[in-house]
């Protein structure tokens, strides 16, 4: 009845995160409180490069689904590229050993100071959205005297078939250069001497169950790749980004990344491309939890209400996405089972974790995990409500340590 995966599941009635007990975690770290398991993390990535195999490649894991330095530094050392989409997540994969020569930068709104900073530190390549972004970065790399390579993002005009906030590969989309004008834009940008542009990129949605999507814009690209270099275009490399989705309930059918890359393999297969992919949530999300205790039941009218000591500020996906997160107690009971929405202390009617869910009988004092919180958990926190964000613990076999420390009031007001 409960959900488990390969790093978490009930020991003796007790919910474990590979050899720890979570309930040892709440004891020295408090609630609300993330946990990580490393092992998770690493199976995930590996999956993907092991996968990928012959092919040449590189598994840029896309930072802003879990920026923690302590996750960047665990897929660094394992051998992994980055995805990051700001000046600060370039800071934080240096900051946590990353090779900023597996770096690609995406993103609609890059500034000036985010492409010199990038531009100093010699990343791989720029994913540029608009031929103003192209002209930006030519006159910063002339400025410096150095050729920065570029790929274009491609809006490949594909239906994702996910949530409208994480959909982003439609032509009414902000992202992306439409495709049928793309190629336009790489005959005008062979008029910037200090760009190498060298590759084209695309990336249509998140949480994508439906592989074929994914496929469709391959075969999308690879036309266009074909097209390219007829028309002269030395393109090298074809960035995928990111997208794949993951189970958020118990017996969802999900996609297995192995087979998904061996349906990419296959289309990629013997056409002289260096293949990037950019997963972000497929790594993380099920390789995380946010603890939480029950503070209080109520009842107003008809409705129950389980109260909880983690909210919206701490995790916004339920609010801002209405995503389910699945939320079992850490220690199993024999209470039986009630129907309620279970909210947090902020002052907003918005502020849930799940509405009308059916769980465990809990009482004040419980503690609870909410599944699946590994990927755009704590990086989508705030302070509203001046409120202290919570720790982040990583699990590495029977050990574990804090890789984030709670916030204290002081914090709070630092800068003001
Ligand atoms: C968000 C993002 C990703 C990662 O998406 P996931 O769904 O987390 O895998 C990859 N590439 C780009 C450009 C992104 O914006």
């Amino acid at each position: 009845m409960n959900p488990s995966s390969d790093v978490f599941a009930y020991r003796d009635g007790t919910l474990c995160c590979e050899d720890v007990a979570l309930a040892d975690i709440v004891s020295r770290a408090g609630t609300p409180c993330y946990v990580y398991s490393a092992r998770g993390i690493l199976d995930r990535f590996r999956a993907y490069e092991e996968a990928l195999g012959d092919l040449t490649h590189r598994v840029c894991y896309a930072v802003k689904a879990n920026s923690n330095l302590a996750v960047l530094s665990l897929l660094a050392k394992a051998g992994a590229g980055f995805d990051i989409v700001s000046g600060g997540e370039l800071f934080r994969v240096i900051r946590a050993g990353g090779d900023p020569a597996g770096v690609v930068f995406s993103g609609v709104g890059k500034t000036a100071d985010e492409i010199e900073y990038a531009l100093d530190q010699g990343i791989h390549s720029f994913n540029c959205e608009s031929e103003n972004e192209l002209a930006l970065i030519d006159a910063l790399a002339a400025r410096r005297g150095v050729k920065a390579r570029v790929a274009l993002r491609v809006n490949p005009n594909v239906e994702a078939g996910t949530h409208p906030y994480i959909s982003t590969g439609m032509r009414e989309h902000k992202f992306g250069i439409d495709i049928s004008e793309v190629e336009g834009v790489y005959d005008r940008a062979r008029a910037l001497p200090n760009l190498l542009i060298e590759g084209v990129g695309c990336h249509i949605g998140s949480q994508i169950l439906d592989t074929d999507a994914l496929i469709g814009a391959i075969d999308v690209m690879l036309g266009l790749v074909e097209r390219l270099r007829a028309a002269g275009h030395p393109i090298r490399h074809l960035d995928l980004g990111g997208g794949l989705g993951v189970r958020y309930r118990p017996h969802e059918e999900t996609p297995e990344i192995r087979a998904f890359i061996a349906r990419v393999k296959e289309k990629v297969r013997g056409r002289d491309l260096f293949v990037m992919v950019e997963p972000g949530r497929s790594i993380v999300a099920e390789s995380g939890v946010l603890l939480t205790r029950v503070l209080y039941r109520k009842r107003t009218g008809s409705r129950e209400f389980v109260v909880v000591d983690a909210a919206m500020n701490d995790l916004m996906r339920p609010s801002l996405y209405q995503s389910h997160h699945e939320i079992i107690p850490l220690r199993a009971s024999s209470r039986g089972r009630i129907r309620a929405d279970v909210v947090g202390p902020v002052c907003e009617s918005g502020d849930f974790l799940a509405l009308d869910r059916e769980l465990e009988n809990v009482l004040p004092g419980d503690l609870l995990a909410v599944w699946t919180a590994g990927a755009y958990g704590f990086v989508l926190s705030s302070n509203y409500n001046s409120r202290v964000r919570p720790p982040e613990v990583l699990i590495e076999g029977s050990s574990w340590c804090v890789v984030r420390s709670r916030e204290t009031y002081e914090d709070l007001v630092r800068g003001e």
